[in-house]
């Protein structure tokens, strides 16, 4: 039998990136980053349904990129981060503003940006990225 989607993953995925939609297994409640159908842990039992993640975090890891892949020459220095999600996932995204003001264990929230513009028909896609949230005071 072969298993057919309603939604092309195509635009599935488009939508995962524009607005942080990834599954949760209700059964072990899991999240997913990007969206999984299949729970790996509860497999046939696993109950998959849509979660929407609030894109708050903080930063795992981080590269600053100099030397940039072709295509995104223009936007260097910018900087890639591994960032735990809040809700308990990781993820890679792009972290704008000033690089040197990044830093491990800093936190941050999602932005709406411009992501990559393509070629000379100037297809422009559009993607979450992340600012830094300010710095709170410590309650001491
Ligand atoms: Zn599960």
């Amino acid at each position: 039998m072969v298993h057919k989607s309603s939604v092309p993953l195509y635009w599935r995925l488009q939508k995962s990136r524009y607005t942080l939609t990834g599954t949760k297994c209700h059964t072990c409640n899991t999240v997913y980053f990007p969206p999984k159908e299949f729970c790996p842990a509860c497999r046939r039992k696993g109950d998959i349904r849509e979660f929407r993640f609030s894109g708050r975090g903080k930063i795992i890891s981080y590269t600053v990129i100099r030397v940039p892949p072709e295509g995104f020459e223009k936007y260097t220095p910018y900087t890639v981060a591994i960032i735990e999600l809040d809700e308990g996932t990781r993820l890679s995204g792009q972290v704008v503003g000033n690089p040197e003001s990044i830093d491990i264990g800093r936190k941050v929230s999602p932005v709406f940006r411009k992501f990559h513009e393509d070629g000379p028909a100037g297809l422009i896609q559009y993607g979450i990225k992340f600012e830094l949230v300010a710095e709170e005071t410590p309650l001491k």
